[in-house]
């Protein structure tokens, strides 16, 4: 790879490689059934994931008593953030029409964040195929179980292998040593202590590596292939993953529906959503789609350090490229996000249904976190908060500004709905949250 022609082809990525902060419009999305051609992954599949999800609520409700209240489904609440909104555009004058809200993923039982998605289905779909194969269970018993010591000790001689920065590593590591697995998480530098000690209290084997997110991924591969008793968790390329994420989008709309929320072309549904490798952003991406086609419009947000997926659309080489490649350091505090090389199955999958992504710099993460704090009493993970960066500067950057104009939107945005997506939070443990809240403080007051 050529830097300086890649620059020269996409003056974008000189910006980026500068570290400054950028507004990408994708010109290549099309009209919702153009962009379904050619993918491998389609709606029948969320359908079945649905089910299965449907067949593990008993033993989840069984496992997880904070997920009675929805009868072990694993579901965020959809939550109108008016005064974070006025707070925006008084402060920030970000312009925002609409209405403003918030999909807290970061509350999400189980493992409080967007991970609880698509990692718990993972391994559910890898126990489901397991104990089906050996004569265990039948699609028809009722899966609480699950919770035998039978199959418990047969998962017990089967192990699991997951490379994170953190959230990824606790949804898998809960959910398996919850079923019996013997589990391993391979943790890249950038993770939280707390994240690691709560892990090894569930009896999780946590394995610390001294390089990035990558390097963790490539040991956890590499202990696990080829042992037949063994799985690995492929963050990178794991359509189980992409699956059990898309689900949020059914999900969704019956909130939407349930809060008398339309969503139609005089009414636009506009998401912002983090992105580290593409996973979880790429699966919700897919599934509204599926759902609202042409109606609904999403944007990533990504560390200006850490901009994989940006990089990989723009340039078009997906995970054949690094933020290193292009002499970022990928090292930012939004631990969520911290990822060199995008997914290369997520980018290909959404080429032409992502409307555009924004990037931004750690310190605004803090910015947006206190003012969520101060305004609404919502605590979020500065990881999460990258989404604001969507609604704080849709109106006001000339690139969206454009977009809304070229879509038809602009005379519509009083009728919108745009939802900031929520990514992670709920476990992050007091005296941490005290310290960010402190770093906000500081940097304020700078
Ligand atoms: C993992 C994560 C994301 C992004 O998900 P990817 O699948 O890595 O793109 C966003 N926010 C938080 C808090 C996360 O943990």
């Amino acid at each position: 790879m050529n830097l300086e022609e890649l620059i020269k082809n996409h003056p974008l990525i000189g910006e980026m490689a500068a570290g400054k902060e950028v507004v990408w419009v994708n010109p290549e999305l099309t009209g919702f059934p153009a962009s379904m051609e050619g993918v491998s992954v389609s709606a029948e599949e969320i359908a079945e994931a649905e089910a299965r999800l449907t067949r593990f609520a008993p033993f989840i409700q069984a496992c997880f008593p904070e997920t009675e209240k929805t009868g072990g489904l694993i579901e965020s609440p959809l939550r109108e953030i008016s005064a974070m909104k006025d707070a925006l555009n008084l402060r920030l004058d970000s312009g925002i029409k609409g209405r403003l809200f918030l999909k807290m993923d970061s509350n999400l039982a189980v493992a409080g964040s967007v991970k609880a998605r698509g990692g718990i289905y993972e391994i559910l779909t890898f126990a489901e195929e397991l104990a089906l194969t050996h004569g265990l269970i039948t699609k028809e018993d009722n899966y609480t179980k699950f919770a035998d010591p039978e199959i418990r000790r047969f998962f017990s001689g089967h192990s699991i292998h997951v490379g994170s920065t953190g959230n990824l590593g606790l949804s898998i590591g809960i959910i398996s040593a919850a079923l019996g697995f013997d589990v391993y998480v391979h943790m890249s530098a950038d993770a939280k202590q707390w994240k690691k000690d709560l892990l090894r209290s569930k009896g999780v084997h946590v394995i610390e590596y001294s390089g990035d997110y990558g390097k963790a991924v490539k040991e956890g591969r590499d202990l696990a292939v080829g042992k037949p008793d063994s799985y690995f968790v492929d963050d990178e390329n794991s359509k189980n993953l992409f699956l059990g994420y898309a689900v949020a989008a059914n999900r969704l709309k019956h909130q939407l529906d349930t809060q008398g929320i339309t969503v139609d072309r005089e009414h636009p549904l506009i998401v912002y959503i983090p992105c580290g490798v593409g996973g979880a952003p790429g699966g919700i991406t897919f599934g509204l789609k599926q759902v609202y086609g042409d109606c609904v419009h999403v944007f990533f947000v990504e560390p200006t350090e850490a901009c994989c997926m940006a990089l990989g659309m723009i340039s078009g080489l997906h995970n054949q490229i690094s933020v290193q490649d292009i002499g970022l350091s990928g090292k930012t505090e939004a631990d969520g996000l911290a990822v060199g090389r995008p997914s290369k199955f997520v980018g290909k999958t959404i080429r032409h249904m992502l409307s555009g992504e924004f990037t931004i710099r750690d310190e605004k993460l803090y910015r947006y976190m206190k003012l969520l704090m101060d305004t609404e009493n919502i605590f979020i993970e500065p990881s999460s908060c990258a989404a604001f960066e969507g609604p704080a500067r849709l109106a006001g950057a000339p690139e969206t500004a454009e977009y809304l104009k070229a879509h038809g939107l602009a005379s519509h945005m009083e009728n919108a709905a745009q939802i900031v997506w929520a990514t992670g939070g709920s476990l992050v443990p007091e005296d941490v949250r005290k310290e960010y809240y402190q770093k906000a403080e500081e940097l304020e007051n700078r």
